[in-house]
């Protein structure tokens, strides 16, 4: 038999594997940041000036 033991998969890290979103107000892809390491989750817009201009244009 051949060598079938070592069937470990390696996920390299690169910088293109980081998740990424669409901004609903510029319509703009946005790649994972550091400073949402902790609600990427809730993160929705890609900056805080479309945050702000979402808000602005609701209602
Ligand atoms: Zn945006």
């Amino acid at each position: 038999m051949p060598w079938e033991c070592g069937l470990k998969r390696v996920h390299p890290v690169r910088k293109s594997d980081l998740p990424s979103k669409t901004c609903p107000v510029c319509t703009r892809p946005f790649s994972w940041r550091r400073k949402w390491s902790r609600n990427w989750d809730e993160v929705r817009y890609c900056s805080e000036k479309c945050r702000r201009s979402r808000k602005a244009n609701g209602a």
